[in-house]
C-alpha cells in the first residue's frame, strides 16, 4: 500500500481563515438584518491600476498575433523585468544586486514556501512569533520542525523568536544557533519594522554564525519611516547571508494576477556551492516561467503613470491604518503597526483570549478581524485588523469599535 507524507498529517487544525469564514458565515445566516464589516484578509480591494491594465491588454493583443506571440517565458523571467527590477528596486536604493540574481515568479507565498527544500533535511529553522504561518507549516511539510505540541502550540525543533509589546516587536538573537532564520519585514501581522541598526545586528549575526536570513520584504511598499530599509541589502554584509522575497500583491493589487521574485546574491555560498544555483535549479525543473502578460503588466508598475497611480492605492490603504491606529487609540486600545504597514496589531481586553475577542467583535460590533494567536504562540492576547478595506467601512468599523468602548 502506499503511504503518505506524514509530515502533512502533523499540521495542526483546520486554516484560521477557514475557521473564521466559519463562524462568519454562521452569525450571517442567524443574523440577516446585519452588515459584517471584514478587516480580516490580507486581500486588496483596490482595482488594478489603469497603467498597469493598459499594459495588460497590449500584451494580451500581443499573444493574439503570430508575429509577437509569447510562448514559455523564460524560467526565471524575461531580461526586461529582471533588468527593471534591479535597476529599480535595488540599484536606485545603493543595492549592489543585480538582474541575473533575480528570479521571476509567481509570488512569494510560493517562493517563501519552496525555499526550504535547497538546504539540508536537518536545519534548524527560526522565525519570529508571530509570523505569517507558511515558513512553519512549509518545514512542518519537509519533516524538519519535530512534534507539535497542542498546549504550547509550539513545534519541538524550531526556534520561537517572540515578538511581543514587552520587546516593541524586535526579536532577541536566538540562545541557540539556526540554520534558517525567517524574518518578515514589515512584519505580517503586528505591522511592525526594524530599523538599519537593528537589521544589520541580524545580518552580522547571520554572517557570524553561519546562518541565512530568509527576509520577506512583501511589506515593502507601506514603508513610510526613513530609518526602515526597504531592502534587506541595505545592509552591508546581507549579500553573504540573504535571500530577500518581493511581491507585487500589496504594492500593485496583483493577488490575483500572481506575481513575484526572489533575490539570490551570487555571494551567497556553502563552501564552493552557491545558493544561487541551487535555486536556479530548482527553479528550471519544477517552475516554467510566469506569464508573458503578467510580467508586462509588471513593467508598468515601474512606469511613471504606474508608480504614481499605485502610490495612490498605497496611500489609500495606508488611511485605513491611520484610522484604524488614531480611532482605536482614542477609544483607549493598546494599538501597534500601521506606520509602515496596513496592518494595524491591537492588544484585546484584559481577561480576553484572542478568539474571545474575535467572536466578541464579531457580535457586538458586527466586525471581522484576526485573532492573533492564528499567527504563532505569542500572537494570544492580540488582534489583526487590516487596512485593505474601504475607507468607508474602515471608519464605520473603527467608530463601532469606540461605541463598544462606552
Ligand atoms: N509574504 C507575506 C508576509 C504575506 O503576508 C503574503 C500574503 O499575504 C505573501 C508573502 C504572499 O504574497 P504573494 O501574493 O506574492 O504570494
Amino acid at each position: 500500500m502506499f503511504q503518505v507524507n506524514k509530515n502533512y498529517l502533523k499540521l495542526p487544525g483546520s486554516y484560521l481563515f477557514s475557521t473564521i469564514a466559519k463562524k462568519v458565515n454562521a452569525y450571517t445566516e442567524a443574523n440577516t438584518d446585519r452588515t459584517i464589516i471584514r478587516l480580516g484578509i490580507g486581500d486588496v480591494t483596490q482595482p488594478i491600476a489603469p497603467a498597469i491594465i493598459k499594459a495588460m491588454h497590449e500584451a494580451v493583443d500581443e499573444m493574439g498575433n503570430a508575429a509577437t506571440f509569447h510562448g514559455y517565458a523564460p524560467d526565471l523571467g524575461y531580461a526586461f523585468l529582471r533588468e527593471e527590477i534591479a535597476k529599480q528596486d535595488y540599484q536606485a536604493r545603493g543595492c549592489e544586486i543585480s538582474a541575473d540574481e533575480i528570479f521571476v515568479s509567481d509570488g512569494a507565498k510560493c517562493d517563501c514556501g519552496n525555499i526550504q527544500e535547497i538546504f539540508a533535511a536537518d536545519s534548524k529553522i527560526a522565525v519570529c512569533d508571530p509570523v505569517y504561518p507558511v515558513y512553519v507549516d512549509s518545514n512542518v511539510m519537509a519533516g524538519r520542525t519535530g512534534e507539535y505540541d497542542e498546549e504550547s502550540g509550539t513545534w519541538s525543533n524550531v526556534i520561537y523568536m517572540p515578538c511581543t509589546a514587552e520587546n516593541q516587536f524586535v526579536p532577541e538573537l536566538p540562545k541557540e544557533t539556526p540554520d534558517l532564520i525567517y524574518l518578515c519585514i514589515p512584519n505580517n501581522p503586528t505591522g511592525t519594522t526594524l530599523t538599519r541598526e537593528q537589521l544589520k545586528i541580524w545580518v552580522d549575526y547571520a554572517n557570524r554564525v553561519g546562518a541565512v536570513i530568509l527576509y520577506d520584504a512583501a511589506y515593502e511598499a507601506y514603508i513610510t519611516e526613513e530609518n526602515v530599509p526597504h531592502s534587506i541589502y541595505e545592509i552591508e554584509g546581507a549579500r553573504t547571508c540573504a535571500i530577500e522575497f518581493r511581491s507585487y500583491s500589496k504594492n500593485a493589487g496583483f493577488t490575483g494576477v500572481r506575481l513575484g521574485f526572489t533575490v539570490v546574491p551570487k555571494d551567497l555560498k556553502c563552501g564552493d556551492v552557491t545558493v544561487h544555483s541551487l535555486w536556479a535549479r530548482r527553479h528550471g525543473t519544477k517552475f516554467n516561467g510566469a506569464p508573458y502578460v503578467t510580467q508586462k503588466a509588471a513593467m508598468a508598475v515601474y512606469s511613471q503613470e504606474g508608480k504614481a497611480e499605485i502610490k495612490e492605492q498605497v496611500a489609500y490603504y495606508m488611511r485605513n491604518a491611520k484610522a484604524i491606529y488614531d480611532g482605536l487609540k482614542e477609544a483607549g486600545y493598546q494599538v501597534y503597526g500601521a506606520v509602515n504597514s496596513p496592518y494595524a496589531w491591537l492588544k484585546v481586553p484584559e481577561g480576553m483570549t484572542s478568539w474571545d475577542f474575535f467572536d466578541y467583535l464579531l457580535e457586538e460590533a458586527n466586525v471581522v478581524g484576526t485573532p492573533g494567536s492564528g499567527f504563532g504562540p505569542s500572537g494570544e492576547g492580540y488582534f489583526r485588523l487590516t487596512g485593505f478595506g474601504t475607507y468607508e467601512n474602515t471608519v464605520m468599523a473603527v467608530e463601532r469599535m469606540k461605541a463598544l468602548k462606552k
